[in-house]
């Protein structure tokens, strides 16, 4: 259930509705940066008669929330979301990349990328250091020491750095070193992970799940918003299907779903999302084409030998063009890149 009050309405009267709302039992959310102000209203609403708020004064109008995700609902804030890391926007005009390794391998291979990168106009550096591999065999990071080499790259090249978390208990170390945590496939739906997610100040960039759906994806975002986190960038990065000459399918459709849906940005990963070279450049550009306000690319100058992905990996040569490219999209379809 929401709450929307008359654009003139009085802080008092906001805090009366507020006050009633607790009483209750209920949690409130205000919304920020829209231009009435909205009350989002989560817990059990569903036995509230909705004239016993429409009554006080100040109040626009009361309105049921069909959806399970109330806070990643359009219906909740109407105007998309702008999400800040470092220099970079993420939801408004302008299209931000993500781009970097898939693992940080050493100091020397982060910092080189890191310059590479920077070169191209990209903000934000992306490198893991706590893997997600299908097998304990395969190498699994650098963990903190990595993250140490991720910040000090983006220090030396003024970029603004993002980092996966696998477990809780790695996210207070994170804080030290990153500006955005990003939540992996396989663990959209760690709970645990999400709600202390959702108690910290700092963006998160959340992956949709390989086998998840949207709405499942929208509820991983609720999760983190309920706790009081509301920076949280929805990623596509594929999913599986019966298809087998791609790694995942990504869904270019769920961009324009996403963006109907709800009002937090929208990237893709066309990296994970093909999982073979020569055809992430043609997803990325159907990204922008389709809406997204971002990217985040796998790169290396030698993809050959990385520690990770490197079959999806783009040689440096390959991403900058493609970043060539997708400004004259972006321009097509009146956004800046
Ligand atoms: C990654 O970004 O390197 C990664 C493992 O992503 P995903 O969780 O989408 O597989
Ligand atoms: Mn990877």
């Amino acid at each position: 259930m929401i709450v929307v009050f008359n654009e003139n309405a009085t802080d008092k009267q906001i805090q009366k509705v507020t006050e009633k709302l607790y009483d209750k039992g209920f949690d409130v959310h205000r919304s920020t940066g829209t231009a009435q102000i909205v009350l989002g209203v989560v817990g059990d609403t569903g036995t509230v008669d909705i004239r016993d708020y429409e009554v006080f004064e100040g109040v626009h109008e009361v309105i049921r929330i069909s959806e399970p995700y109330k806070l990643a609902s359009r219906s909740f804030k109407k105007e998309d979301t702008i999400v800040k890391v470092g220099k970079a926007t993420f939801g408004g005009k302008q299209i931000s990349m993500i781009a970097g390794p898939c693992s940080i391998e050493s100091r020397e291979q982060i910092k080189k990328i890191a310059r590479m990168m920077k070169k191209t106009g990209t903000k934000v550096l992306r490198g893991g250091a706590y893997k997600p591999r299908t097998s304990p065999y395969a190498f699994q990071g650098m963990g903190e020491e990595g993250l140490k080499y991720l910040r000090e790259a983006g220090d030396m090249n003024d970029m603004a750095v993002v980092s996966e978390v696998m477990d809780r208990m790695d996210i207070i170390p994170a804080l030290k070193y990153v500006d955005m945590i990003q939540v992996g496939a396989r663990n959209m739906q760690n709970f645990a992970l999400l709600k202390e997610l959702g108690k910290i100040d700092l963006p998160i960039l959340l992956k949709r799940g390989m086998s998840a759906t949207l709405q499942e994806l929208l509820m991983a975002a609720e999760y983190i918003m309920a706790g009081g986190n509301h920076q949280v960038i929805l990623c596509e990065r594929g999913i599986r299907t019966f298809e087998n000459y791609t790694r995942n399918t990504l869904d270019i459709s769920a961009i324009p779903v996403l963006k109907k849906l709800s009002h937090l940005p929208v990237i893709t990963d066309p990296s994970h999302g093909i999982g073979i070279r020569d055809k992430v450049a043609p997803m990325a550009r159907a990204s922008v084409a389709a809406g997204a306000d971002g990217l985040i690319i796998e790169t290396h100058y030698d993809p050959e030998k990385a520690f990770s992905d490197g079959a999806q990996t783009l040689y440096i040569k390959q991403y900058e063009e493609l970043v060539k490219e997708l400004k004259i999209i972006a321009t097509a379809v009146k956004r800046t890149l």
